[in-house]
């Protein structure tokens, strides 16, 4: 095999590792909002369970008030009651506590009902506080864990891009640029073995020419279908 080729094999190697562990690192930043994002989900969904339970609780005592207030009114009426001597007095008076009871007992239904809702409440609160303990928990960890790795690839990166100009500068300036120029149009597949008479990059039929230059391994050859550069070994038929 062409030196050439041979570094531009180990080239092209460094240069997929450099860009994989790139990708790595770009897609960090995504993860760690999604972690963030579920952890705040987890949390607001908390608090908003909290916040309806302790609206219940506070409708539950102004019930509670509303009715004192009805009581302490009976209790005036009841003694206006007591006061007066006239029988239609008497009358109004009595109906006027039995329509107030009446009302009393409405609150106090309704005080009922919004106890078995707090009641029912309590446990969501306790079930979403939980799972909030739990995500965070979770959350905690696997940013700490991508904290790691961010560091890790961060230390990946500078030696790769390293051992990238180590193996740049073993090629030519020339066949540098053909071959960058490659890169930049084809993706990270351009140094291309000739297998089945076929360009290992687009898979197209190489001419005869193409082949018997591919094999004689005295110059860079290109595929003449998409220009990326062949290379042949014994055991490509
Ligand atoms: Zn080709």
């Amino acid at each position: 095999m062409l030196p050439v080729i041979e570094n531009l094999l180990v080239l092209q190697d460094r240069d997929r590792r450099l860009r994989r562990i790139q990708a790595e690192l770009d897609a960090v930043p995504a993860q760690r909002l999604h972690l963030q994002t579920k952890a705040a989900k987890a949390a607001a969904e908390f608090d908003t369970v909290k916040k309806r339970v302790q609206q219940i609780e506070s409708d539950r005592k102004k019930l509670e008030l509303e009715v004192d207030t009805l009581k302490d009114r009976i209790g005036k009426v009841r003694s206006q009651q007591n006061d007066t001597r006239s029988n239609d007095q008497y009358k109004a008076y009595q109906h006027q506590i039995q329509t107030t009871e009446g009302e009393i007992s409405q609150l106090e239904d309704q005080q009922l009902s919004l106890m078995e809702l707090a009641e029912t409440g309590a446990k969501e609160v306790a079930a979403a506080s939980r799972i909030n303990a739990e995500v965070k928990a979770e959350t905690d960890r696997h940013l700490a864990d991508l904290a790691t790795r961010e560091a890790r690839l961060n230390e990946e990166i500078d030696e790769a891009a390293d051992a990238r100009d180590e193996a740049a500068s073993r090629v030519d300036d020339a066949t540098l640029s053909r071959y960058e120029r490659l890169v930049k149009t084809k993706g990270d597949n351009v140094i291309v073995g000739v297998g089945g008479g076929v360009c290992g990059g687009c898979h197209v039929k190489l001419t005869t020419q193409a082949t018997v230059s591919a094999r004689g391994q005295a110059e860079i050859v290109p595929c003449p279908n998409c220009g990326r550069i062949l290379y042949f070994t014994s055991d490509m038929g």
